[in-house]
Formats: structure tokens, sequence, C-alpha cells
């Protein structure tokens, strides 16, 4: 078994946030609905404070929203086939990841664990973040982007099994509607050995969690 502690500081961020383009309002009319938006929230657009907001707020979400434009399954494509024989498991735990609910496009964060049990390849450790990183960064629920990492490695890789945890806060609970501060909601996906076999699901598991109590590791 290989457990490797993902260090987010390291992961690389897709940036190029182009989608197909053909029906994509232009920059400029993002600004505009930007400003519409401070305007109906009762502020004066025109004050200095608030002058180049739009343009801000555009620039942060070609960030936030970068995902669009990365491939999730070519990331993950040139993998390694020379593992000696290695068929242990593989996890990746602890992946840190930013996202944004799909109903009211409010913060999602969260860690997520990530494990495979080869059969012929393995990929590099920086790829299985940066699949996590490429569904996060689109409008998301946690449940479809849970099954989303776990079906693109399945795809590529052919794994014997892939499992997924996540665990997240979402804003939209805790800074409005019902407040409820501090409640995560933890997603899980296995496919394969890891839905078949109880013992292999259960060495994910122990893995993943903190204490013997059950608790997935806090995010
Ligand atoms: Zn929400």
């Amino acid at each position: 078994m290989t457990v490797t502690d993902a260090d987010p500081g390291k992961r690389e961020t897709e940036t190029n946030g182009a989608g197909d383009g053909s029906a994509r309002p232009s920059r400029d009319e993002a600004e505009a609905a930007v400003r519409t938006l401070l305007h109906w929230i009762g502020e004066d657009p025109d004050r200095e404070g608030l002058l180049d907001t739009p343009k801000r707020v555009v620039k942060a979400y070609e960030e936030l929203f970068a995902g669009y434009g990365s491939d999730p399954e070519e990331i993950l494509t040139r993998t390694f086939s020379e593992t000696e024989g290695y068929d242990e498991m593989v996890i990746l735990r602890d992946i840190r990841f930013e996202s944004h609910c799909e109903h009211h496009m409010l913060p999602v964060i969260g860690r997520g664990h990530v494990a495979y049990l080869p059969d012929r390849r393995v990929v590099g450790i920086s790829k299985l973040a940066r699949v996590i990183e490429a569904y996060a960064k689109r409008l998301q629920i946690q449940e479809r982007m849970t099954a989303q990492i776990a079906n693109a490695i399945q795809n590529v890789l052919e794994p014997k099994g892939v499992a997924v945890v996540l665990r997240a806060a979402h804003q939209c609970m805790t800074c409005r509607g019902v407040h409820k501060p501090g409640v995560t909601m933890t997603t899980s996906h296995m496919i394969g050995a890891f839905r078949s076999n109880p013992a292999t699901r259960q060495e994910f598991l122990s893995m993943v969690c903190d204490s013997g109590r059950g608790g997935y590791s806090e995010a």
C-alpha cells in the first residue's frame, strides 16, 4: 500500500479557462452583469471603491471556474506501465479542494481522499490531485463530483477498483438559509474491488479515517 499526504502548495493550477466559446458572452458583458448585481444589492457601482470590482470579479471567476477549460481524463492519460508488478492499493489523502455549489454559486470547501487498485497502469500522484481540481473548479453538487472523479480514474487507468471520499462544508448552509456552521457533508463513490470486496473497502476506510471510531479526517 502507498499512502501519500497531498501537498496543496505543490499543486498545479489549470489556467486556460477557455470553453468552446460559441455562445459565450464577452468579457465586457460579464463585467456589466456584475455591475447590475452591485446595483441590485443597493450599491452605487460608480463609487470609487467599486469602479474596478466588476473587472476583479470576472478575473476571479476565471480562476475559480478554470475547470471548464481542462479535461480531467486527458490529465490522466500519461500513465506508467513499468510498475514492477506493483498491485497494492495507492491512496492519496487530504487533498484540499475549493468548489462552488451550482444552486447558489457559493463556496464548497473540503478535502478528498482517492484510492485505486492498479491493474497494469499507475499515474503520477499529482495527476490525481489535478483531476479533483479540474472537477472542483466548476459549479458542482458534491455527489456528482465524487462520481465524476471516480469514473474518470476508472475510465483511463482501468484499475481493479477506485474509491473516492469527499468531505466538505457548504457555505450556502453556513452563511445563509439554515445557518448551520460546522456541518460537513461526506460522499463516497466505490467502484470494482472497493465495492465488491469488504476487506479492500475497509483497508481504504481505515487509512482515511482519523480514529478507529469511523470519522473521516477533518475537512
Ligand atoms: Zn448551495
